[in-house]
Formats: C-alpha cells, structure tokens, sequence
C-alpha cells in the first residue's frame, strides 16, 4: 500500500545558503509530485494517510526542540524564511533547511505519512510505501538539518516497537549518510542502521557516516556504515549492498524499512554517484531477495531525490524489481 499527504504541497523553502550565498532550494514539491503523478499513470493506487497525535513527535526527539520548530514557524511570517545566523546555532546544523510558517505543520504531516505506512504492516501486512516530503534521516532527537525537521523513519521505528515489540533493520539508501537515524539508535541493540551513502570525506553531512562508527555501548556492532566513492556505478554499489544485507541477513529483524533517497542516480544536483534509473531492478531484486528469505514485512520511507522525473523512474523500477502489485 502507498501512502500520500498533499500537505507537503505547503511546504515550499525558496532559497538555501550554499557557500555564502543564497541558491533556489533544491527540496522542491515536484520531487513527490512527479512519483506521484507516474505511480498512478503505471496503476497504482496512492492512499491517504491517518491522523496522530502530535505527542508521537516525543516518541524520538526532544520537547524543547519540538516546541522550537513549532514556536519558529509560528512567528515566521508567510513571506519570510528563517535560517539560523550562525553555523550550527540554534537548533538547526546547516543553512540548507529554513523555517517557513508551516515547517512544523509539513513535516508533522510527513510523520504521519510514516506512522500509517507503519500501521499497515503492524497489521500483518507484507509491503508500504511512505510518500514523505520534508524528508527525516538527518533529524536528529534535539537538531535539524539537510532538509529534514523530525525523523520519519525513526518516529516509525520506535511507534512499531511501542505497539509490537521485535526488532528492527533500517536500511539507507540515500546518497547522503543519515546522521540523524544513526545518532537516535547509536546505543540500541533492537534497531540495526545500514547505510550505503557517498564518502562524508567529500559529501555531506560530512561530520558523520565513517565506517568505523559501529555503535556504541549495547548498541556496539548494530551500526554499519558503507561509504562509496564518487562516481560509483551499479556493479561496485550491488557488491557493497550485498554487505550490507548480509549483515541484515545475519541480524534477523523482524521489519525492514528503507530509507529511500533517489539520489544515487545519475545527474541528481544533490549526488554523486552513477546509478542509472533501470539500476533499481537489480536493487529491487537484491531487496525482495532478503524480505522473503527473512519472511518480513518491509517499510519504504521516502527520504531525498532531486529530480522529480529521476525520482518517478527509479521507484517505478524499483517497485519492478520487487514485483510490487499493482
Ligand atoms: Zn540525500
């Protein structure tokens, strides 16, 4: 089942700081809309999503933060945009990701794109697909930033476990390296984070995504960190996925949720790897090769992906690949 919220169409950030000056920003609504448009084209049905309650925000990150970005974008009038005047002040890391008068509303509604996408397979059901828009992996429990204000896939993986119990892999594929999803499960033994993202040597966030951060305490060993080199095409990129499946193999959750960032592919402004859009067979071949050797249900998430006509091949691909009904 795929899950939509037209709610992200409000949030509309026109400009981003990139090396001291400003540049259209790149988390644009067409990203969602065009998966959105071809996604229906092909026949399959978008669904709409359930309402929550705003306390399931808690369920990963911090009161004061929460009641930032909500007083924020409150007092933000609706032609302004607010960015944090100084490099990591405030609670934001980056100048990539403004409040605007509704940030808190968009990304609470991509939340609860995440947590009825969750429903459903909680349900007993074998596949969802959160059509999120702000995107979650770079949130962390008290900070914001790539264009992320809470994390969906984060919020879904601890709303599961609060209903269900079990464990849980997370598996990102977003070029970029989800700091805010590994910070949140660093220390937990009940969520696996695999990652596939370009080299934070070159690309951000930079600060995170080394392969020697494995975890800590008891969550030492549950954090696996692929950093790719730029340019990466899809023989090298299925050869380290496959790393990280095993390690999911070996793990045995019961869930599989998928950060799916699209901008691996080719020509994405925000990437940095050669991955064409016919390449999602193969990675969904490799995906729907685990789920059903595991016997598990998978989430998808929806997390970055800069071109909307990127975006809709690859999914559409992808969804081949895994032999998703229609
Ligand atoms: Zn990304």
């Amino acid at each position: 089942m795929i899950f939509y919220c037209e709610k992200h169409l409000n949030h509309k950030p026109e400009k981003e700081m990139d090396m001291g000056i400003f540049v259209p920003n790149a988390d644009t609504p067409q990203r969602i809309e065009k998966i959105a448009v071809e996604l229906q084209k092909e026949g399959y049905e978008l669904h709409d999503i359930n309402h929550f309650d705003e306390s399931v925000l808690s369920l990963v990150h911090d009161r004061d933060y929460i009641e930032w970005i909500k007083n924020r974008s409150r007092i933000t009038p609706p032609e302004q945009e607010y960015f944090p005047e100084v490099f990591g002040y405030d609670r934001l890391f980056d100048t990539g990701t403004p409040i605007t008068w509704n940030s808190y509303e968009s990304a609470l509604y991509a939340v609860y794109t995440a947590l009825t996408s969750a429903e459903w397979i909680i349900c007993g059901n074998m596949f969802s697909y959160a059509m999120c828009r702000p995107p979650g992996h770079h949130a962390s429990a008290d900070m914001g930033g790539g264009y992320c204000y809470f994390n969906n896939i984060a919020i879904a993986s601890k709303y599961i476990q609060n209903k269900k119990g079990g464990r849980i892999a997370i598996l990102d594929l977003d070029f970029h390296h989800g700091n805010g999803t590994q910070d949140i499960f660093y220390n937990d033994p009940s969520i696996l984070y695999v990652s596939l993202h370009g080299t934070p040597d070159i690309f951000f966030p930079w600060i995170k995504g080394f392969s020697n951060e494995v975890g800590e305490g008891e969550g030492k060993e549950f954090n696996l960190n692929i950093p790719l080199k730029p340019e990466t095409e899809i023989e090298e990129y299925i050869s380290n996925l496959n790393i990280g499946l095993d390690k999911i193999k070996d793990y045995s959750p019961d869930y599989l949720l998928v950060s799916l960032g699209l901008d691996i592919v080719e020509g994405d402004n925000q990437g940095g790897l050669n991955i064409k859009t016919d390449d999602y067979i193969k990675i969904g071949n490799k995906i729907k090769k685990l789920i059903d050797d595991l016997k598990i249900p998978l989430m998808i998430v929806q997390e970055g992906g800069y071109s909307g006509e990127n975006n809709a091949k690859a999914v559409i691909k992808l969804f081949e690949g895994m032999n998703i009904e229609k």
